[in-house]
């Protein structure tokens, strides 16, 4: 074990009200690529275009061909490590929150019960003209097999978006203030898998240093507020977090 990982796990173990900010960083090992890093979806131009909220307005069909590797890729994806570590930090009464800019719905799924999705979830949608919700992994396999080219409301035949925060829409106003708050609260933020470059994702960092918390990232590589965190690891998730659990038994 490293000497930074040591430093990350005993400050976890000092804390009791930790906030761990989640980016794409924590699901690269469930095989989901991260954004920004070799192979990543920003080098996806076509994927990216149709990723607005009038890109999906103009052309759903577009939207969904353009998302399908994605959205069969998050559909059969299982937590990580990372996931479920933290899950056990928070069955341990030491962590209040975890707030995540992952829209994969992996925390949900390893067991994590506080949890603020900040751009939403591939996993469920919602009817464009009616509103009525619907559970997006119905539609998985049509929609990869080609048989099924945009999922249609059963109660008004309008298109299904599913409820992730596209370019141009608004981050959902109650996750963003939940996120605020715990932030403001913490002892110890934790952030896993974040370049830390999306805002205002990003300014929660900020929030919990401005309060006196200690903030560790655990990321492989290097970022803005590195200079401000009292402690940097610079490993796979994978890794920390099976150190990490052995400590949280
Ligand atoms: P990002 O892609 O900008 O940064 C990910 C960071 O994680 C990188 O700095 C990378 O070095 C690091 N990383 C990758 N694999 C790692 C590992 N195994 N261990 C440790 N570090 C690792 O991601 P971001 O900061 O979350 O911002 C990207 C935006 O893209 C977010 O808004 C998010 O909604 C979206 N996104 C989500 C998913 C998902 O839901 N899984 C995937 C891609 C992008």
């Amino acid at each position: 074990m490293t000497l930074n990982t040591e430093r990350a796990i005993d400050l976890m173990r000092k804390a009791n009200r930790i906030v761990a900010l989640s980016g794409a960083g924590i699901s690269t090992e469930a095989g989901i690529p991260d954004f920004r890093g070799p192979g990543g979806m920003w080098e996806d131009t076509d994927l990216l275009r149709q990723m607005s909220a009038s890109g999906f307005r103009r052309n759903p069909e577009g939207f969904y061909r353009a998302s399908v590797t994605l959205f069969s890729t998050i559909a059969r994806a299982e937590p990580t490590l990372a996931h479920r570590l933290l899950v056990r930090l928070e069955q341990l009464g030491k962590l209040d929150a975890v707030v995540t800019q992952n829209i994969d719905g992996l925390h949900h799924a390893a067991g994590s019960d506080k949890v603020y999705e900040l751009h939403g979830t591939f996993r469920t949608g919602r009817c464009t003209k009616c509103g009525s919700r619907f559970d997006m992994s119905d539609f998985y396999s049509g929609i990869e097999s080609g048989q099924l080219r945009v999922p249609s409301c059963t109660a008004c035949g309008a298109p299904i978006k599913p409820d992730v925060v596209l370019f141009e829409d608004m981050l959902p106003e109650d996750a963003w203030q939940g996120a605020v708050e715990a932030a403001q609260n913490c002892d110890l933020m934790l952030v896993f898998g974040s370049s830390l470059v999306v805002y205002p994702a990003a300014e929660l960092p900020m929030i919990a240093l401005s309060n006196g918390a200690p903030l560790a990232i655990v990321n492989l590589e290097a970022t803005a507020y590195d200079a401000m965190a009292t402690v940097n690891v610079r490993a796979k998730l994978g890794d920390f977090a099976k150190a990490a659990l052995a400590a949280f038994v």
